[in-house]
């Protein structure tokens, strides 16, 4: 079961017999956030609904792993801004959670040695969200070589942001971000330099979505998240056309589903229910693959020679085929 996978997974048309409905397998949300007191702050309205987030960060915590049971997320990738947002998470939940760290400016993050460390130490699986934009940098700024040195040395998944963010960013929260820092495209010089990294673009490109499809054919072994497109106003419809033309250019497989809760964790329910509305995809291409056929999935748990409850392996995005 731990190895089956993939989410919401959005997958070619492989079936025969085409159907259109809901999807009630399992899911797994690549895209999560977890919080300190700091990072969640004041309580603030969703976005979509008005309903206001929870005031702590464990009530937050609690809220969302609640709703994954419920809605059968059976994995799910945390992100936090330190060891100790995601650790809590982990504890509650440890069949359920993988945790991975982000940040944004590289000269604030943890030295690229303590990074190394955490990974040796198996405390962390994923090194992400990576947010660059948000501090005025490209995701390809010499500054996070260091880092991407580390995350290649460890074969972690890497997610990285693209996109935009809330309106007003730059006149809130962050002078330094940028619309263009969320260009997709940026991605390539690091593509190109760390040919191994196990790279997924987060939001898929955001406002970019072209651009995401053409990286995505140019470097066939990265992988893309939904994260907030499904549910946030400011996505808009974003999502459909860029899940209509990946479908058409047969690159569904490595679409995967993320929430991007944030501060809500209602979004992770939102998010899955805007996917299962979808009418354009089939039952088949919102389930998982089967398990004969996770060596092609994008994201493989490496858990066959542990036992239940043994140490943990970090999550890892499949190989690229060989052409
Ligand atoms: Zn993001």
């Amino acid at each position: 079961m731990k190895k089956l996978l993939i989410a919401l997974a959005l997958i070619p048309a492989v079936a025969p017999a085409q159907s259109t409905g809901r999807y009630r397998g399992p899911i797994i949300d690549v895209h999560l956030h977890a919080h300190t007191r700091e990072s969640l702050g004041q309580p603030a309205p969703n976005p979509r609904t008005g309903q206001m987030s929870p005031k702590t960060a464990e009530e937050h915590m609690t809220r969302s792993l609640e709703i994954m049971k419920q809605r059968n997320v059976v994995l799910g990738i945390v992100s936090g801004s330190s060891v100790a947002a995601v650790e809590p998470w982990d504890a509650a939940a440890p069949d359920r959670i993988l945790k991975g760290i982000g940040g944004d400016d590289p000269s604030k993050f943890m030295k690229p040695e303590d990074l190394d460390r955490l990974f040796r130490e198996k405390r962390l699986d994923a090194f992400g969200e990576v947010a660059a934009q948000y501090a005025g940098y490209s995701p390809s700024d010499p500054a996070f070589d260091a880092y991407w040195t580390v995350a290649e040395k460890h074969s972690v998944p890497v997610g990285i942001h693209t996109g935009g963010g809330p309106p007003r960013t730059p006149y809130t929260c962050c002078p330094k971000f940028r619309l263009k820092l969320g260009d997709p495209l940026l991605l390539e010089d690091l593509l190109v330099k760390y040919p191994k990294l196990k790279v997924y673009v987060m939001h898929a490109g955001g406002f970019f979505p072209q651009n995401a499809l053409m990286l995505m054919t140019m470097y066939p072994h990265i992988y893309v998240d939904i994260g907030a497109l499904s549910w946030t106003p400011i996505a808009g419809d974003l999502l459909e056309p860029f899940l209509k033309e990946a479908k058409r250019r047969r690159m569904l497989d490595r679409v995967m589903f993320g929430s991007d809760q944030m501060r809500w964790p209602e979004a992770i329910a939102l998010a899955i229910d805007r996917v299962n509305r979808l009418d354009f995809l089939t039952v088949e291409e919102k389930q998982e693959r089967q398990r004969r056929e996770v060596p092609r999935t994008h994201l493989r748990r490496n858990r066959a020679a542990s036992p239940v409850g043994g140490r943990r392996e970090p999550l890892s995005l499949a190989e690229p085929a060989q052409p």
